[in-house]
């Protein structure tokens, strides 16, 4: 069976019209400044003149081969993904980017791990027993939904219903056809219909809309039953959530014994190895290693395309910092830089609108909650935004009380809206100490720093001095258990044992997990100790910055989807040509074997420079071929007619404006390499190519 376009990518009949502004790389922004330069201008642009077509995007990421369902000749799998040429391009390009932007510049630790992951560390981190999501199920046919997703859904569906029967959106119900109705059955959207609803349940559904990601399993079922929630398809009841583990289990060795996943994430290959990479760094922190790999969950129901998917590639960094102090010492180079945030007590509070405030400020109000966290969050900022991410589309929502993770200190993700609404793209989690202790304690291993002080620090506290040999034979097997509990007891606990072993029953209890030990005078004194430390030991604090390259790639290739003003059928991708696919497209003016043999001699000479190009030397016309090569998102286009067989020249095309400059062959080659390297920008470009009349002597 061959799958069409639309049975991967439901097809969004809401009225989602996405601010359109020119795509905000530098590249672009100069390309808008073009229209006041001094070299003429080109014409000017408009890439908003049409709402964006979702169907004729998606129809444009297949026919391009961008990426598609894998395995589709045997009918696909739900949330498995494979990219074609341009897409595998444009994901290298996005990869090289990250690794400038973050491993270079930020001089951080690169590491390749495993992804067979030991069951054992997975236990010790908290993933087999709570990396899992809430599952319901249709009472009659069994079909499966995400508690989550089921409930925003019909909500959302419910506000739609709601707004078209107050006539606020008037949105066309368009009846749909057999064929669309059969596509469209795997759509998690869910259609509305115009009903009105209260003004209280209006406010009410609003409110829990707005903290969605807030509620557990048993929440999950209460709102299901509050609201009345069933199968949108069937209208049966649904199951109450029950917790799905989202890790695809394995075993490694012929024996089966030895237990594993795939890992999750890709940060446990971090801590595993940190003993190592501190020790690679001097024994110091701040640092940082980074990531970049596959990542694997078993999603319960994945149906948005790219966006929520079973095998994916993350680039993560674990940021390893002292716990007192999580300044950082680049802050003020992003202090400036202005964001747009959704912090939680908005969010608590049912509402949405974003702040807009420098990262500066944001932490100096205690919004972030450390420097480290928020030049982070900047950094994230100028990395999506220089890839070509439309920065009106783009915000920071921080994690609620309950979405956090038990152990983190703050959390905030990098949302990006596209035509699936706000998507989580990036998260950037304080994780305090917690992976690093669980698996210091597990495997008996120092995972701390060690740090030389300057002073040495003098303490006098209460100690306990133990007889070993008379606990040995009182306590036997639990002596260690106990005088371990024992050493740890706060100066206060300490004192009181203290006063009972000195008192007139000269004993005193302690409880170590759930059993009562008495100790005696003989066992141990308690008494005041000074000691001198030269040396500080800490388990350092992790921020840990996590990137979903698929949800990025997904996003920015909607953010740079547009159609011409005179045809809506003619797509452009409007990729910043450092990460485009392909950089240059030649084209011969005809299948003439002169032009096709210096076509091809160009190509080559422009791979060698590190430009990568295509010659498209088919029989559409030039035209035809140009709009297949905007599709492609390629920025430049090189003419190759018989003025260049005669003289050396070619013309070059840019995709956004159609306008054409000349120039001689190695001069444009030149010109495509440092255009796609950002060492000049467009309007550099045209001070060197002169505008192409359309005439030249041959
Ligand atoms: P998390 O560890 O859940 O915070 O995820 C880190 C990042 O991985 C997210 O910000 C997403 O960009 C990405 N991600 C998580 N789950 C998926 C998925 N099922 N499909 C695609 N990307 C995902």
């Amino acid at each position: 069976m061959k799958l069409s376009p639309s049975s991967f990518f439901p097809i969004t009949t809401s009225t989602f019209k996405p601010t359109r502004i020119a795509t905000p790389s530098s590249f672009h922004r100069l390309m808008a400044s073009q229209s006041t330069s001094s070299f003429g201008g080109p014409p000017t642009v408009n890439k908003t003149a049409h709402d964006f077509d979702k169907q004729a995007f998606d129809g444009l990421m297949i026919k391009r081969f961008f990426f598609a369902p894998a395995f589709e000749i045997y009918g696909g799998v739900a949330g498995l993904y494979d990219y074609g040429p341009p897409g595998s391009s444009l994901q290298a390009n996005v990869l090289a980017e990250w690794r400038k932007h973050f491993i270079i510049e930020e001089d951080m630790l690169e590491l390749d791990t495993t992804i067979m992951t030991l069951s054992d560390v997975l236990i010790t981190s908290g993933h087999v027993a709570k990396f899992a999501d809430w599952m319901c199920k249709d009472v009659k046919t069994a079909e499966i939904f995400r508690a989550d997703h089921l409930v925003e859904g019909v909500l959302e569906a419910r506000l739609k219903g709601d707004k078209e029967a107050r006539g606020i959106a008037a949105a066309p119900v368009v009846e749909m056809t057999d064929a669309e109705k059969k596509k469209n059955k795997n759509k998690k959207k869910v259609a509305s219909t115009a009903v009105k609803l209260e003004d209280e349940m209006v406010k009410e559904i609003e409110f829990v809309l707005a903290q969605i990601d807030n509620y557990n399993g048993k929440e999950l079922g209460e709102l299901i039953r509050r609201f009345k929630i069933v199968n949108p398809d069937t209208q049966n009841e649904v199951t109450e959530p029950e917790e799905f583990n989202l890790m695809f289990g394995s075993s490694i060795g012929p024996t089966g014994q030895v237990k594993g996943y795939l890992r999750p994430e890709t940060a446990q290959g971090h801590f595993v190895n940190f003993a190592r990479l501190l020790d690679f760094n001097n024994g110091r922190v701040p640092f940082a290693s980074a990531q970049i790999g596959r990542s694997f969950r078993n999603e319960i129901s994945p149906r948005q395309g790219l966006l929520r998917v079973r095998e994916f590639t993350m680039a993560e960094i674990e940021h390893f910092v002292d716990p007192e102090d999580k300044n950082h010492v680049r802050f003020n180079e992003v202090k400036d830089v202005k964001l747009m945030l959704l912090p939680k007590d908005v969010q608590q509070e049912g509402r949405t609108e974003l702040k807009e405030m420098t990262v500066g400020d944001a932490v100096a109000q205690g919004i972030i909650d450390n420097q480290t966290l928020g030049y982070f969050i900047a950094r994230i900022h100028l990395f999506l935004t220089a890839i070509g991410i439309d920065p009106t589309r783009l915000r920071f929502r921080q994690h609620m009380a309950n979405e956090m993770a038990h152990y983190a200190a703050d959390c905030w993700d990098a949302e990006i809206q596209s035509s699936y609404g706000w998507i989580e793209c990036v998260g950037c989690a304080d994780r305090s100490a917690y992976d690093l202790t669980v698996h210091a304690n597990k495997t008996k291993q120092r995972l701390a720093v060690q740090q030389t002080l300057a002073e040495p620090i003098v303490v006098t506290k209460l100690t306990p001095a133990w007889d070993k040999k008379v606990v040995g034979v009182a306590l036997k097997r639990e002596a260690g258990v106990v005088t371990k509990f024992v050493d740890e007891l706060s100066e206060e606990e300490l004192k009181d044992l203290k006063e009972k072993l000195e008192g007139p029953n000269a004993s005193a209890s302690v409880t170590v997990n759930g059993t009562v030990y008495e100790l005696l005078p003989t066992y141990l004194t308690i008494a005041l100790k000074t000691t001198k430390n030269s040396i500080r030991e800490f388990t350092p604090n992790v921020i840990e910055p996590s990137f979903g390259i698929g949800r990025i790639l997904y996003s920015l290739l909607e953010h740079s989807f547009w159609a011409r003003e005179a045809d809506a059928a003619r797509g452009v991708l409007s990729l910043p040509a450092s990460i485009a696919p392909f950089k240059c497209l030649i084209v011969p003016i005809s299948n003439n074997a002169d032009l096709m043999k210096i076509s091809h001699e160009i190509s080559l000479r422009m791979r060698k420079a590190g430009v990568a190009c295509r010659v498209d030397d088919s029989s559409a016309s030039i035209g035809k071929r140009y709009s297949r090569n905007d599709e492609l998102g390629t920025p430049f286009g090189a003419t190759v007619d018989f003025a260049t067989v005669k003289n050396g020249t070619i013309t070059l095309r840019e995709r956004d404006t159609t306008q054409q400059r000349i120039g001689p062959i190695d001069e444009v080659i030149k010109v495509i390499s440092d255009l796609k390297n950002g060492t000049i920008n467009w309007e550099q470009a045209c001070e060197i190519l002169p505008v192409y009349s359309g005439e030249q002597e041959v």
